[in-house]
């Protein structure tokens, strides 16, 4: 019998969906951010397996330094003939120390990817405040700044030259708050297609979720397991465990799921983009699976609905600038943006 890593699961069975600007995005993408967990040659190895069962959709950037093993995965299956760039789509972002250099900071990630475009290209925050990777949770850059709403657009106006200039298809944002989205969408020329933000079961951000909807802007949910392996630096005590919560337990018993499976097949439902990571094969394969196979019931999509613990995970506390009260500046809470 063919395990369930052999089964190719057919790349045309994962749906995709039509962006504002007529570009298809499938359903599900591949996360590549290893964290302090897997080296970029692990990583690019996933996205090489990935690819091979039908991943179409893989999620890159700058900052996760593996673009350039990822590039070599990707163009050794181009050469091979597994797959056609124009198949692929491939998502990189810009970094936040090169908010002034977004076209050469795109131009790397292609010259890393060796690709001659991206499909989308995203602001990975809303902030130019630098960290280095894998820095303390405490740590501070005194040159943080709060939100600069004219800075961000000076950024933006770099991103919609990159669609002029044919490097680029798409372009987005991520980690945006409806707050710095309404200045944006009243100032941009090209408009965002997506927003990348946080989105699993135990924080599903319905009022942000709604407003992107309703503006035809699409979510892309990151860590949409609850990113179960996050280092100790982005863990508090207060944090809950979606994969445990006994609702999507039950839901995975009765479809015969790990819980995991189960978030993501409820974000796909519900009308996101996930990017679930892992370079586990049997893993990679069941959440391709996810995609497609029984649904959750309209009744179990209430009750996750109600399971929603506003519990963010990824709280960005690094990018905070001095005098900022405590990580929620980052997230606009009460309806204005923070400074
Ligand atoms: P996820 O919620 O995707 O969790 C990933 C972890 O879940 C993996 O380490 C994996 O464990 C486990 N897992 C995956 N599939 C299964 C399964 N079928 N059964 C059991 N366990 C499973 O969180 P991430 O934080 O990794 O986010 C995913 C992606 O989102 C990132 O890789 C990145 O591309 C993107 N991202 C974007 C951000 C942004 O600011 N725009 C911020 C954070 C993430 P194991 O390692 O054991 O396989």
């Amino acid at each position: 019998m063919e395990s369930d890593t052999e089964k190719n699961i057919g790349a045309e069975s994962v749906p995709k969906v039509t962006l504002s600007n007529g570009a298809k995005i499938p359903v599900l993408g591949l996360g590549t951010f290893g964290s302090d967990n897997y080296n970029a040659n692990q990583i690019a190895e996933a996205v090489d397996f990935a690819i091979r069962k039908g991943y179409r959709h893989i999620d890159c950037a700058s900052v996760y330094m593996n673009e350039p093993e990822i590039g070599n995965a990707i163009s050794g299956l181009l050469n091979e003939g597994v797959v056609k760039r124009e198949e692929l789509w491939v998502t990189s972002k810009v970094w936040n120390d090169a908010h002034d250099e977004v076209v050469e900071s795109c131009k790397k990630s292609l010259n890393d990817l060796k690709l001659d475009y991206l499909d989308l290209y995203l602001v990975h925050w809303p902030f130019p405040n630098y960290h280095a990777p894998g820095c303390d949770g405490d740590a501070r850059n005194p040159d943080s700044r709060p939100y600069n709403h004219e800075k961000y657009m000076e950024t933006w106006r770099q991103m919609e030259k990159l669609v002029e200039m044919g490097l680029v298809k798409s372009i987005g944002t991520s980690n945006m708050t409806i707050p710095k989205m309404e200045l944006l969408l009243r100032d941009a020329k090209i408009k965002p297609v997506v927003n990348e933000m946080e989105l699993h079961p135990h924080f599903q951000q319905s009022e942000l979720f709604n407003y992107l909807a309703e503006r035809n802007i699409q979510p892309i949910g990151y860590s949409p397991i609850g990113s179960p392996k996050r280092p100790e630096r982005d863990r508090t005590k207060e944090d809950t465990v979606d994969i445990e919560d006994p609702v999507i337990v039950k839901v995975a018993e009765r479809l015969n799921l790990h819980p995991a499976e189960v978030c993501i097949k409820w974000g796909v439902q519900r009308g996101e983009v996930v990017i679930p990571f892992s370079v586990s094969p049997a893993k990679i394969v069941n959440n391709l699976k996810a995609v497609t196979g029984e649904s959750i019931t309209n009744e179990e999509m209430k009750q996750i609905a109600g399971i929603d613990k506003n519990c963010r995970l990824i709280k960005g506390q690094v990018f905070l600038w001095e005098g900022a009260k405590g990580w929620e500046a980052l997230w606009d809470l009460d309806g204005k943006i923070s400074n």
